[in-house]
């Protein structure tokens, strides 16, 4: 899934609700959403195997990662998360 695509999708969404991450359907779990990171962040703070330089970019990756936060209030996930995803 693109940015844009994910932007598309929460455009569907209620902007006032709390976005939560749903991980390992066979043992489900939930997080808050700690942050985000992308490529570009990654490759400034990273020393690149190929080139020997941080900030390379040549070998930032385009992708961008949500990273995981605290458990929103206990830490298990609705198994339904899975069947409902869009
Ligand atoms: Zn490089």
């Amino acid at each position: 899934m693109t940015v844009e695509e994910l932007i598309e999708k929460l455009q569907e969404c209620d902007p006032g609700a709390e976005v939560l991450l749903a991980h390992q359907p066979n043992w489900p779990l939930q997080f808050q959403v700690g942050g985000v990171a992308s490529g570009e962040d990654i490759a400034g703070e990273t020393e690149c195997d190929e080139h020997h330089d941080y900030n390379c970019d040549e070998c930032a990756e385009p992708v961008v990662y949500l990273v995981d936060g605290d458990h929103p209030g206990h830490p298990y996930a609705p198994r339904a998360a899975w069947t409902v995803a869009r």
